[in-house]
C-alpha cells in the first residue's frame, strides 16, 4: 500500500540507494527535503549535478580533481619522483592533512578482493606500471591493512619489483582494517616514516 504521495515514495527510494542510509534516514531525509526552502533544495540538486559532471579523474594520479591534473601533480613544489599507492582520495587527503609528505601519489579507486571478484583490472593499476616508464625513485605502498590492502601491497610489489624500483610498504602501525581517514596523523607520520622496503 503506497500511504505516501507517489513522489515522496520515489524520493524516499533515491536516497535510500545511497551508501549508509537505511530506509529510515531515508524517510527522514525526504520529509526534511519537502520542508526545506525550496531554493535550497534547487542549490543542493545543482551542486550534485555540477560535481558529478565537473568532477574528474587527475591525467596523473587519478585523484578526483576539477582540472586534468590536480593541485598536487601540477605543483613544482612536489617531489613527482616519489609516489605513494592509496586507496582512495579519502586516504589522500589524511596524508595530505599531516602536511609533511611532499611526494606525489597515485589513487588506486579500490583494492584487489578475490572474494568480492575485484581484480587487479578493476583497480588503477595499469595507470601506475605507465607512471614507472618515467623517472621514479620509489614507490609507497599505503594500501590499508585490510585483507584487501595487504593483498594489493604484495600483488604490485611484485609488479615493481622486476623493475628496480625501491618498493616500500607503511609500517604496520595503522590498525588493522582501519580505514586510513579515520588515524590520526601521528600515526600515519609514525607509519610513513617507520616504512620498510619491500
Ligand atoms: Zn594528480
Amino acid at each position: 500500500m503506497d500511504y505516501y504521495s507517489s513522489q515522496i515514495s520515489k524520493l524516499i527510494e533515491e536516497l535510500s540507494r545511497l551508501p549508509g542510509i537505511g530506509a529510515k534516514s531515508a524517510g527522514r531525509l525526504a520529509f526534511h527535503m519537502i520542508n526545506m526552502p525550496k531554493e535550497q533544495v534547487e542549490q543542493l540538486a545543482s551542486t550534485m549535478v555540477q560535481a558529478r559532471s565537473q568532477v574528474r579523474y587527475c591525467r596523473e594520479c587519478c585523484t578526483l580533481t576539477d582540472e586534468e591534473l590536480c593541485p598536487i601533480c601540477a605543483s613544482t613544489e612536489r617531489d613527482h619522483k616519489t609516489i605513494m599507492v592509496v586507496e582512495n582520495p579519502r586516504d589522500l587527503g589524511a596524508y595530505e592533512k599531516t602536511g609533511k609528505y611532499n611526494g606525489v601519489y597515485h589513487v588506486l579507486h579500490g583494492a584487489i578482493s578475490p572474494m568480492l571478484g575485484i581484480g587487479p583490472g578493476d583497480i588503477r593499476l595499469k595507470e601506475l606500471m605507465e607512471r614507472l616508464q618515467r623517472d621514479v625513485e620509489e614507490v609507497i605502498i599505503a594500501t590499508n591493512s585490510s585483507l584487501e590492502g595487504e593483498t594489493t601491497a604484495m600483488y604490485i610489489s611484485k609488479l615493481i619489483k622486476p623493475t628496480g624500483i625501491k618498493v616500500s610498504r607503511i609500517a604496520s602501525g595503522v590498525p588493522v582494517g582501519g580505514d586510513l581517514e579515520y588515524i590520526d596523523e601521528v600515526t600515519l607520520l609514525r607509519a610513513l616514516e617507520g616504512r620498510t622496503e619491500l
